[in-house]
């Protein structure tokens, strides 16, 4: 089966399409290389082109004929978010506006949207369930909301139907080595923490460490990236089974503080990794940790790789072995 994967060049996007290649399908990566990296697209042909590029799209889907779309493409920076809400607003919402209205257009009836945890804000009850209220305290966590609610309306207009998987803290890297996690700017803590590790960086700030958490530092929940691939194509089958469009969480319900990240990449790379406490990072939640009982009920979806060790140890073994690739 030929599978659109839009930011096929990013990083779960890249992990998804090695997951459907392994599968027997054929990733078709369309990807504007904004974010991502030629280097990163293996296993199917890379398309370039925005998602804004309406005829450019048109073009890509006529030539394939998908018969399912997985939508990764995004910008994805919090911070940069609140700087910048049109690039954000333009390119994530008005992009996939573009994306659904072409996929309608061409009788494509099946996408998996990549959304986050950012769609819920500031938690009233934790760990967060689908059902909690979604009121996004930032324009990226709303930009991804508002694809939401268009797949939706999408679905009940036009029989579009859906899978949008609400990621939380996505990390590690493929268990094979081929790929990894790599953004330019990079502002994750895993691969922060390794950089430190490798002395590409003197340190790590930790963004707060008087939050009321048991260390004062923020929990979250860390997600292995080949975890959330694997829930791709399970959600792929769903929805290929007649499976009707739902959201569900993906995270591995359990939370680790910054300095346990911290600390675990230090026994992992045994190597000092130094530390200096900064403020708080602007809309930072103290703690974000899901219940993704959900999606083992409704895809049968079992993490692999749940603790953060081997998160850690892929991650590792990656960027130990020079994560650097060029466009
Ligand atoms: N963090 C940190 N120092 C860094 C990068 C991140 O203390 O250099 C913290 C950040 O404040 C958050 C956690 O690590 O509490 C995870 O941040 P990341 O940017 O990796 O993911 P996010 O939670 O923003 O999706």
């Amino acid at each position: 089966m030929q599978v659109l994967v839009t930011g096929g060049a990013g990083y779960i996007g890249s992990h998804a399409c090695k997951a459907l290649a392994r599968a027997g399908h054929l990733p078709v990566t369309y990807d504007n290389l904004s974010r991502g990296f030629r280097s990163a697209v293996r296993w199917g042909p890379l398309e370039e082109g925005d998602l804004n590029d309406r005829k450019r799209l048109e073009a890509v889907v006529a030539r394939y004929r998908p018969e399912a779309v997985m939508h990764f493409a995004a910008l994805s920076y919090v911070g940069e978010s609140v700087a910048e809400p049109a690039l954000y607003y333009r390119n994530n919402v008005a992009g996939s506006l573009t994306l659904l209205e072409v996929l309608v257009r061409h009788g494509v009836h099946h996408l998996v949207f990549s959304s986050t945890c950012a769609t819920y804000g500031n938690p009233r009850q934790l760990p967060l369930r689908e059902d909690h209220p979604q009121e996004p305290i930032n324009p990226y966590g709303a930009s991804k909301l508002m694809i939401e609610r268009m797949l939706r309306d999408f679905g009940a207009a036009y029989g579009l139907r859906s899978l949008s998987l609400r990621y939380f803290n996505a990390a590690g890297a493929d268990p094979d080595g081929e790929i990894g996690e790599m953004h330019d700017p990079e502002t994750h803590l895993v691969p922060i923490a390794l950089q430190a590790a490798l002395g590409q960086r003197e340190k790590i700030q930790v963004f707060g460490d008087d939050y009321d958490t048991p260390d004062g530092s923020c929990i979250r929940d860390y997600i292995h990236v080949t975890d959330l691939a694997d829930a791709h194509l399970l959600a792929l089958d769903y929805l290929r089974g007649g499976g009707a469009s739902t959201h569900l969480n993906l995270g591995s319900g359990h939370g680790h503080s910054v300095f346990e990240v911290i600390d675990e990449a230090r026994r992992v790379t045994g190597r000092p990794i130094a530390m200096e406490i900064a403020p708080r990072r602007p809309g930072d939640p103290p703690v974000l940790t899901a219940t993704a009982a959900r999606a083992r009920e409704v895809l049968g979806w079992q993490p692999r790789h749940p603790e953060l060790a081997a998160i850690l140890e892929h991650a590792w073994a990656w960027h130990k072995n020079g994560s650097r690739a060029s466009n």
